[in-house]
């Protein structure tokens, strides 16, 4: 069973849209509410915070069932958009003339990582990406919504890091690049490994795809492929303009 999922709405969870961790503002640290505050100014007239997530294969096959394509082309961002949509959907008809703001996707960059953190989803991996026992690497922040909604407060799930009892730690030689080594992710030997033409990266993580835990809620090859495309994309933008 997912334990991060919830919010009982059919709306949010059979479009894979099934974690979910909601907190009362007030009770936010206050390190945590300025953080939100300085980004976000209207967030004091919100009661609640709304973390939504992805974690498994049902938001793939949902998106397409949907119509959309999981395709790069520029200016098109089929998860962004099928995630808001949903959300909406959801929030016009389960909490129709409740005030909220969707902050993520958007012009916020708000620490999402830091929240699943606080939501109990997040351990730090070896490749930076975050993990958990359920769905080991493979789910994603999908929206961040500020809101007037009632809903009851998440308590956070409390779960060990699978990396604490890992014993192989098969991602750090996994990595073709050995940009794991040492215990420290070497972002500068990721990216010239992945920017190689015959490197194994360009749409994949191979450290990411050898780690042993919640490999049933990998993600579908073109989902994996899709989010490491744009990634190498915009590393590639970045490379030409420098
Ligand atoms: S292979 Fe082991 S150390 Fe690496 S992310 Fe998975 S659980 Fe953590
Ligand atoms: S993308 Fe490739 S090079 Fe970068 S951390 Fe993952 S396995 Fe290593």
């Amino acid at each position: 069973m997912n334990p991060y999922q919830t919010i009982p709405s059919a709306i949010l969870n059979d479009a894979g849209l099934n974690c979910h961790a909601v907190f009362e503002l007030a009770q936010l640290s206050p390190d945590v509410r300025e953080m939100l505050l300085a980004r976000c100014p209207r967030a004091a007239q919100y009661q609640q915070l709304i973390l939504i997530g992805h974690g498994g294969q049902r938001f793939c096959e949902a998106l397409k069932e949907s119509g959309a394509e999981l395709v790069r082309e520029e200016g098109k961002h089929p998860v962004d958009d099928f995630s808001v949509a949903t959300v909406q959907h959801y929030l016009d008809n389960d909490w129709p003339g409740c005030e909220h703001e969707i902050v993520y996707p958007g012009a916020y960059t708000v620490s999402l990582q830091e929240l699943g953190k606080l939501a109990g989803w997040h351990h730090d991996s070896p490749f930076m990406v975050g993990v958990n026992q359920h769905f080991g690497s493979w789910f994603a922040y999908r929206c961040l919504v500020l809101a007037n909604t009632e809903l009851p407060v998440t308590p956070a799930y409390c779960d060990a890091s699978p990396c604490d009892s890992c014993a192989s730690k098969i991602c750090i030689s996994a990595c073709p690049a050995k940009a794991l080594e040492g215990g420290e992710f070497n972002l500068m030997k990721c990216i010239n490994y992945r920017r190689q033409p015959e490197s194994k990266c360009r749409t994949t993580c191979i450290a990411r795809v050898s780690c042993p835990v919640g490999t049933e809620h990998r993600y579908p090859r073109e989902q994996i492929a899709y989010h490491y495309g744009r990634s190498i994309a915009m590393i590639e933008a970045y490379a030409k303009k420098e």
